[in-house]
């Protein structure tokens, strides 16, 4: 009944849609942007009555390879729809919540951006979050943008760099076509400085009984849940997966052994390698992210630690640059046996090293052709040896024998390669936000699950409000 009084007044009210964007937050010390999305958009639907979100917040990964985030370059946002006569109590509570999160963190680094915008989202700020996703962008381009839109957006605190994370978040909001996501739930502050505390029993018997639709949970390997972080931030933990209800239904598995004050589930562009855009090897430039084809230029060159590095010519031989593979994703191991006139396909980030200039910083390898032969001198017919070189033109000499050709040529011998054709990704320790791990490979992702009654939870009060 409650309800659809709700409804019916809301039928007679004009509501106002408004997106809400947030990013750069967090200090070198300690906050996260997610938390203070939750403490907003949880008191908005508590102070004012008749406010709803139609829709699950976002939590949108940016270009990892962007000097400066701290972390895993989030931005939030959310749609927030208000009769009309609430806006200006719900914009002064948002800004109060603000500064209060930022009175209340410590360390330095901050550059915080909120952003109100009323209606569509205009296509610049999906241009705006593709552009932010892939590639560095320049604070005029953020400046242009906001002096074209500024009869939609406003921007309530100072101008700063976190309007690009900001603007981005809500032109996300349509422009996704792949969703996965996430439920966080949220520590204490007097538990902030201590060891998390989740029955790590509870989070392997969560992963077997819900791994199909959930993905990250625990590392086998290392003996090491996954859905825990480190570090003074306010997530206690995160299960990332495929449908909102059984995220859900996978936490009240857990164990919990702390206090915890909430969670929020997250609509995510996260584990889709959204970041992966086609370039070729003459267009990239350090700072974007994306794939590329070429032909392998020389045998790697294996550091000491087991990184690898590799030259990659583009196909028409024109172009080449770097491509490192880190012993920690796994990816090293395999790109090692790699050889001079392979093809591969590579994507990761680009960034600029002082000794070698742009190298792709590769977080998939594709083996697309492997070279199979190779020529060696011929063996002598006489005693069997290898033979060797007698000078250009000259022919072959046997080091063994003495004896000399000028007829013999050199024969084809087959390779036995260390790595066959396909598609290599990170181990599971070292997958990073938007890359997608091995175990979600073939599944899909749908970014219209309706809300799920307790999407957001406040425990203080215990009460939840959507
Ligand atoms: P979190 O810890 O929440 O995962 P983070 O701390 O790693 O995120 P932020 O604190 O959000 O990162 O800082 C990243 C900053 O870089 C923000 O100000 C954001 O607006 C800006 N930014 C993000 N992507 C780009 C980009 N592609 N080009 C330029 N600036 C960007």
């Amino acid at each position: 009944m409650w309800r659809v009084r709700k409804l019916l007044s809301r039928v007679h009210e004009t509501y106002l849609e408004v997106h809400v964007g947030l990013d750069d937050t967090d200090t070198d010390l300690e906050g996260c942007t997610t938390y203070l999305t939750f403490k907003i958009l949880s008191k908005i639907l508590n102070k004012i009555p008749k406010a709803f979100s139609p829709n699950y917040p976002l939590l949108i990964r940016l270009n990892p390879v962007i000097p400066f985030k701290t972390r895993g370059n989030a931005a939030t946002s959310f749609i927030i729809k208000i009769p009309e006569k609430d806006l200006s109590n719900m914009k002064k509570l948002v800004i109060d919540e603000f500064y209060e999160y930022l009175r209340n963190i410590e360390g330095s680094g901050v550059e915080p951006g909120l952003v109100f915008l009323y209606g569509n989202i205009p296509n610049e700020l999906s241009k705006l979050y593709r552009k932010a996703l892939t590639d560095y962008v320049h604070k005029d381009y953020v400046t242009k943008i906001i002096n074209k839109l500024n009869e939609s957006i406003e921007i309530p605190l100072s101008y700063s760099r976190g309007l690009v994370g900001a603007l981005a978040a809500i032109g996300a909001s349509n422009t996704l076509t792949e969703c996965t996501y996430e439920i966080l739930v949220y520590r204490t502050r007097n538990n902030y400085s201590r060891e998390r505390c989740v029955d790590e029993e509870s989070i392997k018997a969560m992963d077997k009984a819900f791994q199909n639709q959930t993905f990250l949970n625990y590392d086998y390997e290392n003996n090491k849940p996954l859905i825990i972080p480190s570090g003074r931030n306010p997530v206690l933990l995160g299960i990332r997966g495929e449908d909102p209800a059984t995220l859900l239904k996978a936490l009240k598995t857990l164990n919990l052994c702390e206090d915890f004050e909430g969670w929020l589930i997250y609509k995510t562009n996260q584990a889709l390698n959204a970041h992966h855009v086609e370039r070729s090897i003459e267009e990239f430039r350090p700072y974007q992210t994306g794939c590329i084809k070429g032909r392998v230029f020389e045998n790697p060159s294996i550091r000491s630690g087991g990184d690898v590095l590799i030259k990659l010519e583009s196909l028409e031989n024109k172009h080449s640059l770097w491509v490192a593979f880190f012993s920690e994703t796994g990816l090293g191991k395999l790109a090692r046996y790699l050889m001079k006139g392979d093809v591969i396909r590579v994507c990761g980030g680009g960034k600029w090293w002082e000794d070698l200039g742009l190298v792709i910083h590769g977080d998939l390898l594709e083996v697309v052709e492997l070279v199979n032969e190779t020529l060696r001198n011929p063996s002598c017919p006489l005693c069997g040896h290898r033979m060797k070189s007698a000078g250009k033109g000259k022919g072959f000499k046997c080091p063994a024998c003495g004896y000399r050709s000028l007829t013999l040529s050199k024969e084809k011998v087959k390779i036995n390669r260390g790595v066959a054709i396909g598609t290599y990704r990170p181990v599971d320790s070292a997958v990073k936000h938007l890359i997608m791990p091995q175990s979600r490979v073939g599944r899909r992702s749908d970014c219209s699950k309706l809300l799920v009654s307790e999407w957001v939870y406040v425990r203080e009060d215990g009460s939840i409000h959507s």
